[in-house]
């Protein structure tokens, strides 16, 4: 693992930051879609617009093709992903295999008819392992980029299981996703892989990086400040904002900063060391200021992906060994961090994706 780690922050047509011309950032084509402000009101470094089919499935819209192409060809982003067709629960086997050959058709078509061919990143849809492999090679032999992203890869539980890849909610199932399609595209392809929204927290980003991702994207580090959370450095989140907005995001409630948490002292001790423009010059506004908790987060996510590209860059096994020995002892998370090693190691040396059935 000696490429480097890529971390897209999230951003809107109104950007918490106007000035990101050093920033790696992440929008979506439904911010443009319908509306009348056609390019962001800041400037990029690098800009990777995500398509929006995700959003518009679970609102149940249909984006038109050409119209998603007009988008993304205007704004003339660094990477951008071709209109994909994401699964929904419950959805048969059938219907996510015509699916999939709609987002195939349309992976072709961006490369050989738009502007965009050089800059395309396709998506991976598998309804289970044998067309995870069957449409990993069909990206091997037609998608011209670097990178895949995952999209939705699904197994049989998906029918009783919502919000597999949506929110990113951390679940066994989530990290069995992207440990086997993560393995699979590394025995498979030259792809790097990203993984969308993984980078809501710390850990997550951690469990990203750690199974197999080069590059993800939090756009998770403004919506939490507007629901009143920060992230700690190695940690999780915290609730520190108006007390009217807890648990009103999904993912439950976050433990207070200043109250019933008995960890009390050691996170205001983390927070108190926090480099960042706001807790260097005025922490307070942290408890009062959505925008102050963004920047802070977004301080904390980027410095997060620079110790998981420290560590990883030494070797592979010194970067687990610091979230086996720093990062997950103690934290909610642990028992995922427990699966993610076995089902990575599990995939790394078995024979799994060919033998089992496929
Ligand atoms: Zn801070």
């Amino acid at each position: 693992m000696s490429d480097k780690l890529l971390l897209w922050i999230g951003e809107q047509p109104s950007p918490v930051k106007k000035d990101r011309s050093s920033d790696l950032v992440m929008d979506s084509v439904i911010n443009y879609y319908d509306s009348e402000q056609r390019k962001p009101r800041y400037e990029w470094g690098q800009l990777f617009l995500d398509n929006g089919a995700f959003t518009a499935r679970m609102k149940g819209i249909s984006l038109q093709r050409d119209r998603v192409i007009e988008v993304q060809e205007h704004i003339d982003p660094d990477r951008t992903i071709p209109l994909d067709y994401p699964f929904r629960t419950g959805e048969p086997a059938a219907r996510m295999r015509k699916l999939w050959n709609k987002t195939k058709d349309n992976i072709t078509y961006w490369q050989t008819s738009t502007s965009l061919r050089k800059k395309v990143v396709p998506t991976l849809h598998a309804w289970d392992k044998s067309s995870l492999i069957k449409n990993v090679q069909w990206l091997q032999r037609n998608a011209d980029s670097d990178f895949v992203a995952l999209g939705s890869i699904v197994g049989p539980g998906f029918q009783k299981f919502d919000g597999f890849f949506g929110d990113r909610q951390p679940s066994m199932e989530l990290i069995d996703m992207v440990a086997l399609a993560s393995s699979c595209v590394a025995k498979l392809t030259d792809f790097k892989v990203h993984l969308m929204g993984f980078g809501s927290s710390p850990l997550m980003l951690h469990l990203g990086y750690y199974l197999g991702a080069h590059s993800t994207d939090t756009t998770g580090y403004r919506r939490k400040a507007a629901f009143g959370k920060i992230v700690l450095p190695g940690k999780g989140e915290r609730h520190v904002g108006d007390d009217s907005l807890r648990g009103r995001e999904f993912g439950g409630q976050a433990m207070s900063i200043r109250e019933e948490n008995p960890k009390r002292e050691e996170d205001l001790t983390l927070l108190n060391r926090c480099g960042c423009p706001v807790c260097t010059s005025n922490p307070d506004i942290l408890w009062i200021d959505w925008r102050a908790r963004a920047i802070h987060n977004e301080f904390v996510m980027k410095q997060e992906a620079s110790v998981a590209q420290y560590f990883s860059s030494v070797s592979e096994s010194t970067y687990e060994k610091f979230l086996d020995r720093v990062v997950f002892p103690g934290s909610s998370l642990r028992y995922l961090w427990e699966y993610a090693k076995l089902r990575k190691n599990y995939y790394r040396i078995s024979d799994v994706l060919f033998n089992e059935g496929v």
